[in-house]
């Protein structure tokens, strides 16, 4: 799959639900309406989807949401998916998750195959942690990052850096992962769906980030790719690597080589645009996938050139109504 700015697409994100057990400020606001249940893709159909990427020449998979490991049976999914890395179609799965569940999941998934997983922490301050996540429990994601280290995962720490509340924090947190082999990502928030507040009190540049941080460790550039849209520096101090995710002050949408698929079957082409194809129709209308497979390839010749994300105190309203949450971060 080929763009009409010559990207190949080779990377699938699948929101496997918009729910979630937490409601970070960035993310959500306190009272979210979730999908109806109704419009859900089943798990099979999921399957059928992403395995149809594959033929089309996904070579990766991630599993986000929405919290993913809340979703029913979603372990079947990992399994099922699997077998496209063992019959080597599949480079991996991995997944990104808030935690709260690994403890409860982390040996199974390495048993389905999964080698690496995300996870999202902003804060070891367990005060902090609740006002950041409103419902989630600290002491639960550590014990989840611990379950995940001896299940044998490889895990990267991921960390929205947020004006005032974790900024200073983030270097110990940084030193932390290094120390427990862990690779560390920082990210700008990005203004995506409405939360009650004001995200020009939340945003911080990574550019200040990484000054303050070079005034304490060297920062060696590296070439270290994930796929994703990190660039990565190793800290000469840790020996760990750090990666800045940065669609604000650097826009990275030349490289791009992802789409995004919710758990209605509706492909997003860019995570800050509103372009986007049903799947869900084309899947269910016909028992082979040429519909599907049409449906992709019109798909992604409107993949857009990028996004357009601004957060200043002019623009108030977000750069698309849909939450990350929907899209799949
Ligand atoms: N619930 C899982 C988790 O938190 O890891 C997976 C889904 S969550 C939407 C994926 C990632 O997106 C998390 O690392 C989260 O911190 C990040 N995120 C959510 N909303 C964001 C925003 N507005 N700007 C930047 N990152 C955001
Ligand atoms: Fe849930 Fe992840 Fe969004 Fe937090 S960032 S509310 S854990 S989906």
């Amino acid at each position: 799959m080929i763009d009409p700015f010559e990207r190949t697409i080779t990377y699938l994100r699948v929101s496997v639900t918009d729910r979630c057990d937490f409601r970070c400020v960035y993310c959500m606001a306190e009272n979210m309406t979730f999908l109806p249940k109704a419009e859900l893709l089943t798990l099979e159909e999921l399957d059928q989807l992403c395995s149809a990427f594959v033929r089309r020449g996904v070579r990766k998979l991630r599993l986000t949401g929405g919290e993913p490991l809340v979703r029913r049976n979603v372990l079947w999914l990992f399994r099922r998916l699997g077998r496209h890395v063992e019959r080597g179609a599949l480079d991996e799965v991995t997944l990104t998750t808030n935690g709260s569940q690994l403890s409860r999941f982390a040996g199974d998934l390495y048993a389905a195959g999964v080698r690496r997983v995300n996870i999202s922490l902003d804060t070891r301050d367990p005060e902090k942690f609740h006002k950041i996540t409103r419902w989630g429990k600290l002491d639960k994601v550590l014990g989840g990052i611990d379950a995940a280290q001896e299940a044998g995962l490889k895990v990267k720490i991921n960390a929205v850096a947020l004006k005032g509340t974790n900024e200073h924090e983030l270097p110990e947190m940084i030193a932390w992962a290094h120390g427990r082999g862990m690779d560390f990502t920082v990210i700008e928030t990005m203004p995506l769906g409405d939360i009650d507040g004001d995200r020009t009190d939340q945003y911080l540049p990574l550019s200040l980030l990484r000054a303050k941080l070079a005034e304490r460790w060297t920062l060696d550039d590296i070439d270290y790719k994930t796929g994703g849209p990190a660039r990565y520096v190793r800290i000469r101090e840790t020996g760990g690597r750090l990666g800045f995710i940065t669609p604000l002050t650097h826009n990275f949408c030349e490289s791009c080589n992802r789409v995004r698929l919710t758990c209605t079957g509706t492909l997003y082409l860019c995570l800050g645009q509103e372009d986007a194809a049903d799947l869900r129709a084309p899947l269910r209308a016909s028992d082979n996938d040429d519909l599907l497979m049409a449906a992709m390839d019109e798909a992604i010749a409107r993949k857009p050139k990028g996004h357009d994300f601004v957060i200043d105190r002019r623009t108030k309203s977000p750069a698309v109504a849909r939450h990350m949450s929907v899209t799949g971060g």
